[in-house]
């Protein structure tokens, strides 16, 4: 089978279509949250991924937020911008569809699938050696798939030695997934690596193999759209360095 892995999609719905269209034919999607924040157009993004069969769908942080489970003043000023305007601009059945999300983790075969972490589904971030330690207790899958940090990672724990083994993965390269090993997609909306291209994995669950993958988008269209909502100019910024 292969899955189309992705991630923090986060309003930016010109990288989303990239993404889609990049990975070609695939068996099942699995979107591991945050489909809301930043961006400049919620509802494409939520109607799009609605409609993508054998869908399966966590809900993250930005969406809890948007759906009014937690106070707003935990985002700093500018995500707090986006957000209340994500919060006007929903429409009644795309809120619905982020309620139907679950906050939990989700296992999907060899793969245990969570937002942030099995640990902390919603809002931990595994972003250090010591973070994803304290997680390979909380999955007993061969396979852990997160979000959240927008950046494309490996963390593996080597048994022998009870170490983890820290990568980012090489665009492209097709990788053997070796067992107990937590993998990152990166984000479709908002990379955070430098690189600007919308980031995704696809996932071979028959030749165990993860592909880390990146596409080009028309940046300067999403930050004109942000720009003419008067959305927060960091956000339009960010998107062309990839921070
Ligand atoms: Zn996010």
């Amino acid at each position: 089978m292969r899955v189309l892995v992705l991630s923090d999609i986060h309003g930016n719905y010109d990288a989303l279509q990239a993404v889609l269209k990049d990975a070609g034919e695939v068996d099942e999607t699995w979107c591991l949250g945050d489909l809301v924040g930043y961006g400049p157009e919620p509802n494409l993004c939520v109607e799009r991924v609605r409609d993508i069969p054998n869908l399966t769908c966590l809900l993250g942080n930005h969406d809890v937020a948007a759906l009014g489970r937690m106070p707003l003043s935990a985002f700093n000023g500018d995500a707090r911008r986006s957000l209340e305007y994500q919060i006007r601009a929903l429409y009644a059945d795309n809120v619905d569809f982020l309620k139907s999300l679950p906050e939990t983790t989700q296992v999907h075969g060899e793969a245990t699938l969570a937002h942030g972490s099995p640990r902390d589904p919603v809002w931990e971030y595994i972003i250090n050696s010591l973070t994803a330690r304290l997680n390979f207790e909380h999955f007993d899958t061969p396979f852990c798939f997160v979000g959240h940090t927008h950046l494309q990672s490996i963390f593996r724990l080597n048994e022998k030695d009870d170490r983890i083994t820290l990568g980012a993965p090489v665009v492209d390269e097709p990788l053997p997934m070796v067992p107990r090993t937590i993998f990152n997609p990166g984000s479709v909306g908002q990379p955070r690596d430098r690189d600007p291209r919308a980031a995704y994995a696809i996932y071979d669950t028959e030749a165990h193999i993860w592909q880390a993958r990146r596409v080009e988008y028309d940046v300067a269209a999403v930050q004109a759209r942000i720009r003419e909502l008067k959305l927060p100019e960091r956000h339009a910024v960010r998107l062309a360095e990839g921070w």
